[in-house]
């Protein structure tokens, strides 16, 4: 049945979210925080979710950011800004890796 099928994950930018632009979602059980950490050259540690900013896909069905219409946006899109802060700010708030 199509309504079981887990749902693919969308890319932007390099980074997978899934289709609720979310890169940790409990509603549809996906976590692409390890893919996207190794992905930009990081050990996947437990870390705070990314979320995409509001997006929509243009002709060739790629997703930008609807604020300035960049596939590539480096302020809505900044990835690898965006988890080393993530990260960062775990191992502040926990080191329990237990
Ligand atoms: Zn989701
Ligand atoms: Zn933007």
């Amino acid at each position: 049945m199509a309504e079981a099928a887990a749902p693919a994950p969308i890319e932007i930018n390099d980074a997978y979210f899934c289709q609720h632009f979310k890169e940790v979602c409990a509603d549809c059980s996906y976590d692409g925080r390890e893919e996207n950490d190794t992905f930009f050259g990081f050990d996947p540690i437990d870390r705070e979710g990314l979320e995409a900013p509001a997006s929509s896909q243009n002709k060739e069905g790629v997703y930008q950011c609807k604020k300035h219409g960049s596939p590539a946006c480096n302020q809505c899109y900044g990835w690898k800004k965006q988890i080393t802060r993530a990260r960062a700010a775990a191992k502040k708030a926990g080191k329990k890796s237990s």
